[in-house]
């Protein structure tokens, strides 16, 4: 969390940037790279993308990225999209900022990009290459997770963590798609037949779309409540196992996830 569904809810929001002009900049440098502030003043942003879980800002110059780590959220023209992150407090404090962007002119609710993160595990960047990332989330095909699972032979829950595999997903989301394509987590991935790749891509492309209309990561069938009592399975009352895989919590129903 944030994961390429709230990423991708931001970028709707930050739309309304584009055609603005670029005033003041402040950015924490200890999570930005020195010098970012005076590369984007008086630059036009001409494109708001999102790419895996990066929201890009581009403009006729560099491409401000903003990663945003386990905590961080955005705060658009004083407007937050997403008001409260699961594992983030619902509070909101100047001293947590990391980017502060105005554009010209200057909006009376404050600037006009905020980017606000309270443990700090986000990364502000200035045209990172993102050309190694995996095929998006939304979009990723069979085809795509078969070439990218060839010969290795890890869980495919850990693969699918992988942002050089598919860009975007993260925990929940992993963990949900694994629930509708009914594939258990720890399953090697040289284990997977054709049929099911196809359940995984096609869970990505529905119950992902699903969960962004109903508000982000957190909108699943195995929400965090759910999750974290992991009593039986909303589907067929089946047994919710959690477990550590490659140390990240996993929830799966032992019925219906083989
Ligand atoms: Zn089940």
């Amino acid at each position: 969390m944030p994961e390429g569904l709230e990423a991708e809810i931001w970028c709707r929001s930050a739309q309304s940037l584009i055609g603005r002009e670029i005033g003041p900049v402040w950015c924490d440098e200890r999570v930005a790279p020195v010098g970012l502030a005076d590369e984007l003043v008086g630059a036009v942003i001409r494109s708001v993308r999102r790419r895996g879980k990066v929201l890009l800002v581009g403009t006729e110059g560099p491409v401000l990225g903003l990663h945003f780590g386990m905590t961080g959220r955005l705060v658009v023209d004083g407007r937050s999209p997403i008001e409260r992150l699961q594992y983030a407090s619902g509070a909101d404090r100047k001293e947590w900022d990391r980017l502060r962007l105005e554009t010209v002119p200057m909006m009376r609710q404050g600037p006009a990009l905020r980017m606000n993160d309270p443990r700090r595990l986000g990364r502000i960047s200035l045209d990172r290459d993102l050309s190694r990332l995996g095929p998006d989330l939304f979009t990723v095909t069979a085809s795509e997770l078969a070439s990218a699972f060839k010969r290795r032979r890890i869980a495919v829950k850990t693969a699918l963590l992988d942002q050089h595999v598919v860009a975007g997903l993260g925990n929940l989301c992993a963990d949900e798609v694994l629930f509708w394509s009914g594939v258990a987590p720890t399953r090697s991935v040289d284990s997977l037949r054709e049929l099911e790749l196809e359940a995984i891509s096609a869970a990505c492309r529905e119950r992902l779309q699903i969960m962004l209309v109903a508000g982000g990561s957190t909108c699943g069938e195995l929400s965090p409540n759910v999750r974290a009592e992991a009593g039986s399975c909303p589907l067929d009352g089946g047994n919710l196992r959690r477990a550590s895989i490659n140390g990240r919590t996993a929830v799966w129903c032992e019925r219906h996830q083989q």
